[in-house]
C-alpha cells in the first residue's frame, strides 16, 4: 500500500460547536462542516497545510464515537490517502493485515473509506481514504449532510 500523505487526523469530540471555538481560539478555521449519516457523526475539517484535522462528534448514542467519548476524548483515528482504495484493501488482505472493513464505506466529503485494525498499526486507528471523490459516495452521505447550522459550510466540497 503507498500512502499519499496523511489526509487527516479524526479527534473525538463530545460538542462539537464547543471544539471548534476552541480550535478557532487557536487560530484553526473551519473548512467544512457536514453530517454523515452513515457514520452517526457530524464533522468539521480544519487545515493544516495539506492535511486536516477532523473534529467528530457523535450524533447518537451507542454509535462508536459516542462509546469511544465514554473512555476518553482526543485523538481517535489517523488517515492516510491512498491512490485507490481497493487495490491497498486487496495488498494489505493478501499480506493478512487485520482490517474492520473488508469493503470500502462511504465517508466525509463524498470520499471512499475503509478501516484497518488498530492491532495491526500500533494501537493507531489507521484510516484508508481513496484520493479523489465519487458521485454515488456523494448521495450515500444523504440529507442530513445540509441540515441544521452547519448547512452553508456543508455544501461546500471537501477533498
Ligand atoms: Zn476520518
Amino acid at each position: 500500500m503507498k500512502a499519499l500523505k496523511i489526509d487527516h487526523l479524526g479527534i473525538a469530540v463530545p460538542d462539537l460547536a464547543a471544539a471548534v471555538a476552541a480550535y478557532e481560539a487557536l487560530g484553526f478555521t473551519v473548512q467544512a462542516t457536514e453530517t454523515v449519516a452513515t457514520e452517526k457523526v457530524r464533522v468539521a475539517f480544519l487545515p493544516v497545510g495539506e492535511s486536516r484535522l477532523e473534529l467528530l462528534e457523535p450524533t447518537e448514542p451507542g454509535s462508536v464515537i459516542a462509546r469511544f467519548l465514554e473512555k476518553r476524548s482526543g485523538l481517535h483515528h489517523v488517515c492516510v490517502l491512498v491512490e485507490d482504495i481497493e487495490t491497498a484493501l486487496s495488498e494489505l488482505r493478501a499480506r493478512g493485515v487485520a482490517l474492520l472493513d473488508e469493503s470500502p464505506r462511504p465517508g466525509a466529503g463524498g470520499s471512499r473509506v475503509a478501516f484497518v485494525h488498530p492491532r495491526a498499526a500500533g494501537g493507531v486507528l489507521l484510516e484508508l481514504k481513496e484520493k479523489g471523490q465519487r458521485r454515488q459516495a456523494d448521495a450515500a452521505a444523504g440529507p442530513a449532510a445540509g441540515s441544521g447550522r452547519y448547512s452553508r459550510s456543508a455544501r461546500r466540497s471537501c477533498r
